[in-house]
């Protein structure tokens, strides 16, 4: 028997809604193990557990420590390592962001075990093993991971499977856990302070407008930004954008960026690369402006307008200004 634990993210107000997409997998794949669920909630302050039950927890251990105010991965690193020696699962789920990205590979090499980032599907094979799928070389290929070792880490971006479905019948256990940490924070926080105040968060926009290599020079990104503001939405961007510096690589979307799934995504002078595709083809309606009537984006876009960037956007803009 093997259980599978997720580690539940929380901002020390709630709970990441990414733990309770793994709580949905991890339940899955319990079941197929035929072993427990359980969550590791670790945090500085007292949170609700209730709802880590409600979405398939069968325990949930708890974990409050003053050093975890601050998001700080190596005192995280430190709790979860408590936990996990005192539970022994055999498989850990930590959602792909910034923070969990941060966080798991230091946990792995504590543990001196594998560990499989950015997954995109899990399963239990009828031998029992774990399986990790991935994508592989630049996307092409969906590669099926089986580790050696064990207990076996996967990381699993936000937006990847649905959330589990809450159900307040269900009975659990909440463990309250006993941590003694150092709260060493090294430093690190005033680094990972900066770095939340640039948080961009584009995972839960309803509407992204994102600019790619149609764009002539960096300043031309106002049009970007000035479309994104008027549909109160978020910026993002190809990855030559980002690689050249004209924006910070929190906007970028696609294979090695952002995944996003909003109501409605903007493609302007993006041409529609697979790694980019990668990063937005879920999104519910994609609206492509493009100059090129053969750009591959236009086989995924919902609406497509060919023409020059410099002109549509700026025209939308002003008619969706006069609508309001
Ligand atoms: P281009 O492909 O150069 O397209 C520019 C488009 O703009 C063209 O279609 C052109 O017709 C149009 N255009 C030009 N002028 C105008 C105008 N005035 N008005 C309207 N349209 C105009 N890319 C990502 O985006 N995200 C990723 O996460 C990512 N990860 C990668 C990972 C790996 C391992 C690799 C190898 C590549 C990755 N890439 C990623 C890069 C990807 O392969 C493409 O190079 C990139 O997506 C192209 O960006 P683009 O569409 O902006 O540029």
């Amino acid at each position: 028997m093997s259980d599978v634990m997720v580690f539940a993210e929380n901002n020390g107000e709630k709970v990441h809604p990414v733990s309770y997409e793994l709580l949905g997998k991890g339940r899955e794949l319990a079941d197929k193990l035929e072993g427990e669920l359980s969550a590791a909630l670790l945090a500085g302050e007292k949170l609700p557990t209730e709802e880590l039950i409600y979405r398939g927890a069968d325990k949930v251990y708890y974990g409050i420590d003053s050093s975890l105010n601050e998001p700080v991965e190596t005192n995280y690193k430190e709790a979860l390592l408590d936990v996990i020696s005192r539970v022994n699962p055999e498989v850990i789920l930590i959602g792909a962001t910034n923070f969990g990205r941060s966080l798991a590979p230091r946990v792995a090499m504590a543990l001196d075990t594998s560990l499989t980032a950015d997954c995109t599907g899990l399963d239990i094979d009828e031998d029992k093993n774990f399986i990790q799928i991935r994508p592989a070389f630049s996307g092409n290929i969906l590669a099926h991971i089986k580790s050696r070792t064990s207990p076996q880490l996967a990381t699993v971006r936000y937006r990847e499977f649905p959330e589990a479905r809450r159900d307040e019948g269900k009975k659990g256990e909440v463990i309250e856990m006993d941590l003694s940490l150092d709260g060493d924070s090294s430093g690190g926080i005033e680094i990972l302070k900066e770095e939340h105040g640039k948080k961009v968060n584009l995972e839960d926009a309803e509407v992204v407008v994102a600019g790619g290599r149609g764009l002539k020079k960096e300043d031309d990104f106002e049009l970007i930004e000035g479309l994104a503001s008027t549909l109160e939405g978020k910026v993002g961007a190809s990855r030559p954008l980002v690689d050249d510096g004209w924006i910070d690589r929190a906007h970028q979307v696609g294979y090695s960026g952002r995944r996003v799934k909003p109501r409605i995504y903007f493609a302007c002078g993006i041409s529609g690369q697979s790694q980019h595709l990668a990063g937005m083809k879920d999104s519910d309606i994609i609206i492509a402006i493009n100059n090129d009537p053969s750009a591959p984006i236009f086989e995924y876009a919902n609406y497509g307008i060919v023409g020059d960037l410099y002109e549509v956007v700026p025209e939308l803009i002003r008619q969706l200004e006069e609508d309001h």
